[in-house]
């Protein structure tokens, strides 16, 4: 069923603007939140059972939490729309056509963090929203929603835009505040988090372009109302984004009751498989989640029907199942070959690597050219056992989480599509020119 919180004024001419925004109820959550002491509004978030909404799914009341507060040093909200994870498109959704949403939601988490300086992190390849972001804050500043004594409260808030330069790792958050700080963006070493040591070392909370939007409806309908909405620990509505085999690519709210399979097939989401074609396999989460197979991904290792919720999409650990990270949601067909798939996303994470970890600097390169090598239909079997290996050696032995998502593609490729390996090398002549397809399994 479709739900929508976040969405639900995204088609009204002119929502880009302060005027139409106020005019459907725009900042009201922020007057109402104004009048609550930043305690009550936590309790809200937690209440709410948020969880981050740029892949980790890490609860934001408890990150809010986790604030340091020592005396006389500043804090900061940091939001990252550093959105780069491959297709994942829904911050920039938001940001486009519903920019006082997330300004909004900005000035209501500043206020309970106690951040009077807030930025907005956003990858340099979407280049023409900044404009857009900028033109809202001036019009929230010339309307008191703010700049100095917001709403008479005495709180003072600023937003600043910066743009990034184009590398996929500055959407780590502490490449992040590395590149915010004026400096390469390589990934720091975690603890300590940015919630004790962040921006210029001052206590950072670094959250996703939607889950600070989602404040606004939290705050509007009640942290309590928010959690009925969904199921277990999936609560409120998440924003995905739909691309590849399917009929209406786009971005959807959902509220994470709803089968994988109606997602894909329903006219009111992904409308089908163009051309009448099967379903071969689907990413749920962005590139860097496990690649599921058709059969695992309609239903679940028990034959329930999979939904798509961080639960169910988890299902079976990564054996089986797989997570509902960024929600990017990528669809295969039966005329997709894996190999030449997983060849792609592992040239994408040697290229972004930022190479001060000997396993993903040297492991993503290894594995693009074994994977290179078998599509080109010039692998030997034991390159695929190679491959395994290689994955096995990076997972967990990096400084981020970017060795995970490099060696992660690669183990869901070997682990549900061994077969497919096999048949480009032992069929040389034809690993070019043919897939496998999918009347082989
Ligand atoms: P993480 O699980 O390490 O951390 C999640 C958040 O919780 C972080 O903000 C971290 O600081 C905080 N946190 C965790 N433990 C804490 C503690 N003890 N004290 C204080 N704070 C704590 O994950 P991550 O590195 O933030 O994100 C990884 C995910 O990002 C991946 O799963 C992937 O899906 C996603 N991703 C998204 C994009 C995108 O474009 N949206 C791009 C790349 C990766
Ligand atoms: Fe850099 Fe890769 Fe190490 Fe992350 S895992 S710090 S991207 S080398």
């Amino acid at each position: 069923m479709s739900k929508k919180l976040l969405l639900k004024d995204a088609h009204v001419e002119g929502i880009r603007y302060f005027e139409t925004y106020r005019k459907q109820g725009g900042y009201g959550a922020a007057e109402k939140a104004l009048k609550m002491t930043a305690e009550e509004i936590l309790e809200e978030v937690k209440a709410s059972g948020l969880r981050g909404r740029g892949g980790a799914g890490f609860p934001t009341g408890m990150k809010w939490s986790f604030l340091a507060k020592p005396e006389g040093v500043p804090r900061h909200l940091v939001v990252n729309a550093d959105e780069s994870e491959p297709g994942t498109f829904k911050d920039r959704y938001l940001m486009e056509f519903l920019p006082h949403l997330l300004i909004e939601g900005m000035l209501i988490s500043s206020f309970v963090l106690g951040s009077n300086v807030s930025y907005i992190y956003i990858r340099g390849e979407y280049s023409w929203i900044p404009d857009i972001l900028e033109e809202a804050i001036e019009e929230a500043k010339a309307a008191g929603f703010l700049g100095k004594n917001i709403l008479g409260t005495g709180f003072d808030c600023e937003i600043y835009v910066q743009r990034g330069g184009g590398a996929y790792i500055c959407g780590e958050e502490t490449a992040l505040l590395e590149s915010l700080e004026g400096k390469r963006g390589n990934p720091r070493l975690k603890p300590p988090f940015p919630a004790v040591k962040g921006l210029w070392e001052r206590p950072t909370v670094v959250n996703n372009v939607e889950s600070i939007a989602a404040i606004v409806p939290i705050i509007d309908i009640t942290g309590a109302e928010y959690a009925k909405i969904g199921v277990g620990r999936s609560t409120g509505t998440k924003l995905i984004s739909a691309c590849g085999n399917i009929n209406k690519p786009g971005v959807y709210e959902i509220d994470m009751t709803i089968t994988v399979e109606e997602f894909i097939y329903s006219d009111e989401y992904c409308g089908g498989i163009p051309n009448g074609k099967k379903l071969k396999a689907c990413i749920p989460g962005g590139s860097s989640v496990p690649i599921v197979p058709a059969n695992l991904l309609l239903k679940t290792v028990n034959g329930e029907p999979r939904y798509m919720n961080y639960e169910s999409l988890a299902d079976g650990g990564f054996a089986t199942g797989t997570m509902m990270g960024s929600g990017g949601f990528i669809v295969l067909d039966e005329d997709q070959c894996i190999v030449e798939h997983t060849m792609t996303l592992a040239r994408f994470y040697n290229h972004e690597s930022c190479g001060q970890c000997t396993p993903c600097r040297e492991g993503t390169g290894w594995m693009y050219k074994i994977l290179k090598k078998i599509e080109k239909g010039e692998g030997k079997m034991e390159d695929i056992d190679l491959l395994w290996d290689i994955q096995r050696k990076i997972e967990g032995n990096t400084i981020c989480p970017l060795g995970d998502a490099a060696a992660w593609p690669v183990a869901a490729a070997i682990r549900h599509f061994r077969d497919e390996f096999e048949w480009h090398i032992k069929n040389p002549e034809l690993s070019q020119t043919q897939n496998y397809g999918l009347a082989n399994y």
